[in-house]
Protein backbone atom coordinates (compact mmCIF):
# COMPACT_ATOMS: atom_id res chain seq x y z
CA UNK A 1 0.00 0.00 0.00
CA UNK A 2 1.53 3.29 -0.73
CA UNK A 3 0.32 5.48 1.92
CA UNK A 4 -0.97 9.34 2.77
CA UNK A 5 1.99 9.15 5.24
CA UNK A 6 4.41 7.04 6.49
CA UNK A 7 6.55 7.86 9.57
CA UNK A 8 7.50 4.61 10.17
CA UNK A 9 10.29 5.32 6.65
CA UNK A 10 11.85 8.41 8.62
CA UNK A 11 15.64 8.53 8.37
CA UNK A 12 17.62 5.96 11.48
CA UNK A 13 19.79 9.65 11.67
CA UNK A 14 16.61 11.31 12.31
CA UNK A 15 15.27 7.88 14.44
CA UNK A 16 18.42 8.34 16.63
CA UNK A 17 18.72 11.78 17.47
CA UNK A 18 15.14 11.71 18.38
CA UNK A 19 16.00 8.84 21.01
CA UNK A 20 18.33 10.75 22.57
CA UNK A 21 15.78 14.48 22.48
CA UNK A 22 13.94 12.12 24.78
CA UNK A 23 16.80 10.51 26.84
CA UNK A 24 17.52 13.89 27.77
CA UNK A 25 14.49 14.95 28.58
CA UNK A 26 13.70 11.95 30.86
CA UNK A 27 17.22 12.99 32.87
CA UNK A 28 16.68 16.67 33.10
CA UNK A 29 13.17 15.99 35.40
CA UNK A 30 11.63 18.81 34.52
CA UNK A 31 8.99 18.19 31.97
CA UNK A 32 6.39 21.36 31.20
CA UNK A 33 7.72 24.55 29.95
CA UNK A 34 11.17 24.35 30.62
CA UNK A 35 14.46 24.80 28.61
CA UNK A 36 13.60 22.78 25.82
CA UNK A 37 10.61 24.63 25.12
CA UNK A 38 12.15 28.30 25.47
CA UNK A 39 15.15 26.71 22.71
CA UNK A 40 12.47 25.37 20.76
CA UNK A 41 10.52 28.76 20.55
CA UNK A 42 13.77 30.70 19.54
CA UNK A 43 14.39 28.47 16.88
CA UNK A 44 11.25 28.51 15.52
CA UNK A 45 10.76 32.45 15.79
CA UNK A 46 14.03 32.39 13.83
CA UNK A 47 12.56 30.23 11.20
CA UNK A 48 9.32 32.36 10.89
CA UNK A 49 11.33 35.38 10.70
CA UNK A 50 9.13 36.63 13.60
CA UNK A 51 10.43 38.37 17.01
CA UNK A 52 8.70 36.05 19.52
CA UNK A 53 6.98 32.52 19.60
CA UNK A 54 4.62 30.89 22.13
CA UNK A 55 4.69 27.28 22.45
CA UNK A 56 1.55 25.60 23.11
CA UNK A 57 -0.42 22.55 22.98
CA UNK A 58 -2.02 22.24 20.09
CA UNK A 59 -2.86 23.85 16.26
CA UNK A 60 -6.47 24.38 17.81
CA UNK A 61 -5.01 25.94 20.89
CA UNK A 62 -3.08 28.76 19.39
CA UNK A 63 -6.03 29.86 17.35
CA UNK A 64 -8.43 30.59 20.37
CA UNK A 65 -4.83 32.21 22.14
CA UNK A 66 -3.89 33.99 18.92
CA UNK A 67 -7.62 35.95 18.82
CA UNK A 68 -8.27 36.24 23.15
CA UNK A 69 -4.35 37.80 22.59
CA UNK A 70 -5.35 39.99 20.07
CA UNK A 71 -8.45 40.77 22.31
CA UNK A 72 -11.00 39.42 19.99
CA UNK A 73 -14.08 37.50 21.72
CA UNK A 74 -17.75 37.90 23.10
CA UNK A 75 -19.45 40.28 20.27
CA UNK A 76 -16.75 40.00 17.21
CA UNK A 77 -17.00 38.42 14.12
CA UNK A 78 -14.29 36.55 12.52
CA UNK A 79 -14.32 36.03 8.63
CA UNK A 80 -13.13 32.47 7.67
CA UNK A 81 -13.10 29.82 4.96
CA UNK A 82 -15.76 26.68 4.86
CA UNK A 83 -12.90 24.31 3.24
CA UNK A 84 -10.78 24.03 6.59
CA UNK A 85 -9.94 21.71 9.28
CA UNK A 86 -13.06 22.10 11.64
CA UNK A 87 -10.33 23.01 14.64
CA UNK A 88 -10.41 26.51 12.84
CA UNK A 89 -13.87 26.89 13.86
CA UNK A 90 -14.01 25.86 16.92
CA UNK A 91 -11.10 27.78 17.78
CA UNK A 92 -13.05 31.11 16.92
CA UNK A 93 -16.16 29.86 19.12
CA UNK A 94 -13.90 28.78 21.78
CA UNK A 95 -12.59 32.27 21.57
CA UNK A 96 -16.03 33.63 22.44
CA UNK A 97 -16.04 35.23 19.16
CA UNK A 98 -19.53 34.38 16.15
CA UNK A 99 -17.40 32.93 13.19
CA UNK A 100 -18.28 33.87 9.53
CA UNK A 101 -17.84 31.90 6.62
CA UNK A 102 -16.73 33.14 2.95
CA UNK A 103 -16.22 31.22 0.05
CA UNK A 104 -13.12 30.31 -1.79
CA UNK A 105 -10.81 30.63 -5.12
CA UNK A 106 -11.58 27.77 -7.30
CA UNK A 107 -7.95 27.42 -8.86
CA UNK A 108 -6.37 27.31 -5.13
CA UNK A 109 -9.01 26.34 -2.64
CA UNK A 110 -8.00 29.18 -0.45
CA UNK A 111 -10.44 32.36 1.40
CA UNK A 112 -10.91 34.65 -1.50
CA UNK A 113 -10.58 38.26 -0.78
CA UNK A 114 -13.99 38.74 -3.06
CA UNK A 115 -16.06 37.25 -0.71
CA UNK A 116 -14.74 38.06 2.64
CA UNK A 117 -15.24 41.85 1.15
CA UNK A 118 -18.51 40.70 0.57
CA UNK A 119 -19.67 39.52 4.69
CA UNK A 120 -17.77 42.68 6.45
CA UNK A 121 -19.84 44.43 8.68
CA UNK A 122 -19.56 46.87 11.82
CA UNK A 123 -18.75 43.63 13.89
CA UNK A 124 -16.24 41.94 11.71
CA UNK A 125 -12.59 42.28 13.43
CA UNK A 126 -10.32 39.35 12.53
CA UNK A 127 -9.62 37.17 9.60
CA UNK A 128 -8.34 34.09 9.86
CA UNK A 129 -6.61 33.09 6.49
CA UNK A 130 -5.26 29.37 6.32
CA UNK A 131 -2.69 28.57 4.04
CA UNK A 132 -4.86 25.64 2.49
CA UNK A 133 -2.77 22.52 2.04
CA UNK A 134 0.99 23.98 2.51
CA UNK A 135 -0.06 27.33 -0.21
CA UNK A 136 1.45 30.53 0.84
CA UNK A 137 -1.86 32.55 0.23
CA UNK A 138 -1.40 35.80 -2.03
CA UNK A 139 0.04 38.31 1.06
CA UNK A 140 0.05 41.29 -1.33
CA UNK A 141 -3.38 41.19 -1.13
CA UNK A 142 -4.43 39.87 2.33
CA UNK A 143 -2.40 42.79 4.06
CA UNK A 144 -3.77 45.18 1.71
CA UNK A 145 -7.50 44.06 2.48
CA UNK A 146 -6.74 43.88 6.18
CA UNK A 147 -4.79 46.88 6.38
CA UNK A 148 -7.46 49.13 4.54
CA UNK A 149 -10.87 47.63 6.62
CA UNK A 150 -8.73 47.28 9.66
CA UNK A 151 -9.71 44.20 10.38
CA UNK A 152 -6.61 42.14 12.29
CA UNK A 153 -4.88 39.30 10.49
CA UNK A 154 -4.98 35.53 12.11
CA UNK A 155 -2.80 33.37 9.89
CA UNK A 156 -3.33 29.48 10.39
CA UNK A 157 -0.28 28.04 9.04
CA UNK A 158 -1.03 24.28 10.05
CA UNK A 159 -0.40 22.92 6.94
CA UNK A 160 2.04 25.54 5.46
CA UNK A 161 5.29 25.52 7.90
CA UNK A 162 8.06 27.33 5.80
CA UNK A 163 5.92 28.66 2.99
CA UNK A 164 6.57 31.84 1.93
CA UNK A 165 5.44 34.70 0.20
CA UNK A 166 8.53 37.21 -1.49
CA UNK A 167 10.77 35.39 0.51
CA UNK A 168 9.12 36.28 3.64
CA UNK A 169 7.67 33.25 5.85
CA UNK A 170 4.24 32.45 6.31
CA UNK A 171 3.02 33.66 9.72
CA UNK A 172 5.10 36.65 9.83
CA UNK A 173 2.33 39.10 7.98
CA UNK A 174 -0.43 38.99 10.62
CA UNK A 175 -1.18 40.02 13.96
CA UNK A 176 -0.45 36.47 14.89
CA UNK A 177 0.39 32.81 12.81
CA UNK A 178 -0.35 29.47 14.45
CA UNK A 179 1.03 26.26 13.87
CA UNK A 180 0.03 22.89 14.77
CA UNK A 181 2.41 19.72 15.17
CA UNK A 182 -0.01 17.15 15.13
CA UNK A 183 2.74 14.21 14.06
CA UNK A 184 1.09 14.45 10.23
CA UNK A 185 1.83 17.38 9.75
CA UNK A 186 5.13 19.11 7.91
CA UNK A 187 6.45 19.51 10.89
CA UNK A 188 5.04 17.44 13.65
CA UNK A 189 5.69 15.82 16.87
CA UNK A 190 5.45 12.11 18.67
CA UNK A 191 1.77 13.72 20.00
CA UNK A 192 -0.02 17.09 20.29
CA UNK A 193 1.80 20.17 20.13
CA UNK A 194 1.39 23.72 18.78
CA UNK A 195 2.29 27.61 18.72
CA UNK A 196 1.66 31.23 17.84
CA UNK A 197 4.29 33.66 16.33
CA UNK A 198 4.29 37.17 16.54
CA UNK A 199 5.81 40.53 16.30
CA UNK A 200 4.05 41.69 18.98
CA UNK A 201 5.44 41.71 22.14
CA UNK A 202 2.30 42.74 23.40
CA UNK A 203 0.56 39.81 21.88
CA UNK A 204 3.02 37.18 23.13
CA UNK A 205 2.90 38.18 26.38
CA UNK A 206 -0.61 37.53 26.91
CA UNK A 207 -0.65 34.27 25.18
CA UNK A 208 2.32 33.15 27.88
CA UNK A 209 0.02 34.35 30.17
CA UNK A 210 -3.40 32.94 28.43
CA UNK A 211 -1.77 29.40 27.84
CA UNK A 212 -0.98 28.91 31.16
CA UNK A 213 -4.70 29.25 33.15
CA UNK A 214 -4.48 32.73 33.39
CA UNK A 215 -1.06 33.43 35.11
CA UNK A 216 0.81 36.46 35.08
CA UNK A 217 3.05 35.04 38.25
CA UNK A 218 2.33 32.14 40.28
CA UNK A 219 -0.75 32.27 41.73
CA UNK A 220 -1.79 35.79 39.88
CA UNK A 221 -4.55 34.99 37.36
CA UNK A 222 -5.49 38.38 35.45
CA UNK A 223 -7.28 36.10 33.19
CA UNK A 224 -9.42 32.75 32.62
CA UNK A 225 -6.98 31.32 30.54
CA UNK A 226 -6.31 27.39 29.30
CA UNK A 227 -4.69 24.99 30.15
CA UNK A 228 -2.46 24.72 26.96
CA UNK A 229 1.56 24.13 27.32
CA UNK A 230 3.83 22.41 25.22
CA UNK A 231 5.54 19.69 27.02
CA UNK A 232 9.32 19.27 27.07
CA UNK A 233 9.58 15.79 25.23
CA UNK A 234 7.90 17.98 22.12
CA UNK A 235 9.85 20.42 22.03
CA UNK A 236 13.07 18.39 22.41
CA UNK A 237 11.49 16.17 19.40
CA UNK A 238 10.26 19.68 17.60
CA UNK A 239 14.28 20.77 17.88
CA UNK A 240 15.47 17.45 16.10
CA UNK A 241 12.86 17.31 13.52
CA UNK A 242 13.09 21.01 12.96
CA UNK A 243 16.59 20.01 11.40
CA UNK A 244 15.16 18.26 8.92
CA UNK A 245 12.29 20.12 7.84
CA UNK A 246 14.20 22.04 4.69
CA UNK A 247 15.06 18.65 3.19
CA UNK A 248 11.43 16.80 3.73
CA UNK A 249 9.94 20.38 2.01
CA UNK A 250 12.15 20.13 -0.89
CA UNK A 251 11.13 16.12 -1.32
CA UNK A 252 7.43 17.49 -1.06
CA UNK A 253 8.28 20.20 -3.80
CA UNK A 254 10.35 17.54 -6.15
CA UNK A 255 6.87 15.06 -5.84
CA UNK A 256 4.47 17.83 -6.51
CA UNK A 257 6.80 18.64 -9.64
CA UNK A 258 6.84 15.15 -10.81
CA UNK A 259 2.88 14.95 -10.38
CA UNK A 260 2.24 18.60 -12.12
CA UNK A 261 3.96 17.33 -15.25
CA UNK A 262 3.25 13.83 -15.81
CA UNK A 263 -0.39 13.71 -14.69
CA UNK A 264 -2.61 13.70 -17.68
CA UNK A 265 -5.98 12.55 -17.79
CA UNK A 266 -9.03 14.32 -18.70
CA UNK A 267 -10.81 13.49 -15.79
CA UNK A 268 -8.39 15.19 -13.60
CA UNK A 269 -7.69 18.81 -13.06
CA UNK A 270 -5.15 20.33 -10.51
CA UNK A 271 -5.06 22.88 -8.60
CA UNK A 272 -3.16 26.12 -9.59
CA UNK A 273 0.76 26.10 -10.11
CA UNK A 274 2.71 27.86 -7.14
CA UNK A 275 2.42 31.82 -7.72
CA UNK A 276 6.05 33.11 -9.10
CA UNK A 277 6.00 34.80 -5.93
CA UNK A 278 4.62 32.42 -3.61
CA UNK A 279 5.84 28.95 -2.13
CA UNK A 280 4.01 25.53 -1.60
CA UNK A 281 4.97 22.95 0.65
CA UNK A 282 2.58 20.99 -0.14
CA UNK A 283 0.96 19.53 2.72
CA UNK A 284 -1.15 17.79 1.02
CA UNK A 285 -1.34 17.49 -3.37
CA UNK A 286 -5.09 17.66 -3.88
CA UNK A 287 -6.45 17.25 -7.27
CA UNK A 288 -10.16 17.83 -8.44
CA UNK A 289 -12.08 15.18 -10.40
CA UNK A 290 -15.97 15.15 -11.23
CA UNK A 291 -15.88 11.41 -10.18
CA UNK A 292 -13.83 11.80 -6.87
CA UNK A 293 -15.38 8.38 -5.30
CA UNK A 294 -15.06 6.16 -8.15
CA UNK A 295 -11.36 7.55 -8.60
CA UNK A 296 -10.31 7.20 -5.11
CA UNK A 297 -12.11 3.57 -5.39
CA UNK A 298 -9.60 3.05 -8.35
CA UNK A 299 -6.21 4.48 -6.34
CA UNK A 300 -7.43 1.71 -3.33
CA UNK A 301 -8.03 -1.18 -5.65
CA UNK A 302 -4.49 -0.38 -7.30
CA UNK A 303 -3.00 -0.59 -3.43
CA UNK A 304 -2.98 3.90 -3.38
CA UNK A 305 -4.11 5.33 -0.24
CA UNK A 306 -6.22 8.80 -0.77
CA UNK A 307 -8.17 11.01 1.90
CA UNK A 308 -10.75 13.93 1.17
CA UNK A 309 -9.40 17.58 2.36
CA UNK A 310 -12.64 17.97 3.55
CA UNK A 311 -15.45 16.33 1.99
CA UNK A 312 -18.16 18.27 4.30
CA UNK A 313 -17.42 21.88 3.93
CA UNK A 314 -17.96 23.90 7.44
CA UNK A 315 -21.52 25.35 7.06
CA UNK A 316 -22.87 21.86 5.53
CA UNK A 317 -21.96 20.34 9.21
CA UNK A 318 -25.34 20.15 10.93
CA UNK A 319 -24.23 22.20 14.12
CA UNK A 320 -23.06 25.04 12.16
CA UNK A 321 -26.08 25.64 9.62
CA UNK A 322 -26.90 28.79 11.37
CA UNK A 323 -23.38 30.33 10.36
CA UNK A 324 -23.71 34.04 8.48
CA UNK A 325 -21.54 33.90 5.39
CA UNK A 326 -21.50 35.71 2.03
CA UNK A 327 -24.98 36.24 1.30
CA UNK A 328 -23.88 35.30 -2.15
CA UNK A 329 -23.56 31.28 -0.47
CA UNK A 330 -20.71 28.99 -0.94
CA UNK A 331 -20.89 27.17 -4.06
CA UNK A 332 -17.02 27.33 -4.61
CA UNK A 333 -16.40 25.56 -1.27
CA UNK A 334 -19.56 23.10 -1.59
CA UNK A 335 -18.33 22.03 -5.57
CA UNK A 336 -14.68 21.56 -3.95
CA UNK A 337 -15.73 19.57 -1.12
CA UNK A 338 -17.88 17.44 -3.77
CA UNK A 339 -14.53 17.01 -5.93
CA UNK A 340 -11.68 17.04 -4.16
CA UNK A 341 -9.25 14.29 -3.76
CA UNK A 342 -5.57 14.17 -1.84
CA UNK A 343 -3.11 11.69 -3.06
CA UNK A 344 0.43 10.49 -1.40
CA UNK A 345 3.15 13.28 -1.08
CA UNK A 346 5.02 13.01 1.81
CA UNK A 347 8.79 13.44 2.58
CA UNK A 348 9.46 9.15 2.73
CA UNK A 349 7.48 8.56 -0.21
CA UNK A 350 10.15 7.02 -3.15
CA UNK A 351 10.30 7.93 -6.74
CA UNK A 352 9.47 4.38 -7.53
CA UNK A 353 6.15 4.95 -5.50
CA UNK A 354 5.38 8.70 -7.10
CA UNK A 355 5.62 6.94 -10.52
CA UNK A 356 3.14 4.51 -9.67
CA UNK A 357 0.73 7.69 -8.62
CA UNK A 358 1.25 8.97 -11.44
CA UNK A 359 0.52 5.70 -13.67
CA UNK A 360 -2.42 4.48 -11.87
CA UNK A 361 -4.18 7.97 -12.23
CA UNK A 362 -3.54 8.64 -15.49
CA UNK A 363 -5.01 5.29 -16.38
CA UNK A 364 -8.34 6.01 -14.76
CA UNK A 365 -11.16 6.20 -17.25
C1 LIG B 1 -4.41 20.45 11.86
C2 LIG B 1 -5.07 21.75 11.67
C3 LIG B 1 -5.52 22.54 12.75
C4 LIG B 1 -5.58 22.01 14.15
O1 LIG B 1 -4.38 21.61 14.70
P1 LIG B 1 -4.40 20.61 15.96
O2 LIG B 1 -2.97 20.60 16.40
O3 LIG B 1 -4.88 19.29 15.48
O4 LIG B 1 -5.31 21.20 16.99
C5 LIG B 1 -6.03 23.80 12.50
N1 LIG B 1 -6.10 24.28 11.24
C6 LIG B 1 -5.71 23.56 10.18
C7 LIG B 1 -5.82 24.17 8.82
C8 LIG B 1 -5.18 22.27 10.35
O5 LIG B 1 -4.80 21.57 9.27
Amino acid sequence: MIRMIDLRSDPEELVLAQRDAIERVLRSGWFVLGAEVAAFEELWARACGVKSVVGVGNGMDAIEIALRACGIGSGDEVITTPMTAFATVLAIIRAGATPVLADIDARTAILSTDSVRRTITAKSRAVVLVHLYGRAADMDEWCELCEATDLALIEDCAQAHGACWRGRPVGSFGAAGTFSFYPTKNLGTAGDGGALATNSPKVAASARVLRNYGQSERYHHVQFGLNSRLDEVHAALLQERLAWLHRFTERRQAIARRYAESIRNPHIELLAAPAQVGSHVYHLFVLKCERRDALASHLRANQIESLVHYPIAIHQQAICQGLRRDPRGLRLSEKHAATCLSVPCHHNLVDEQAERVIEVLNAFQ
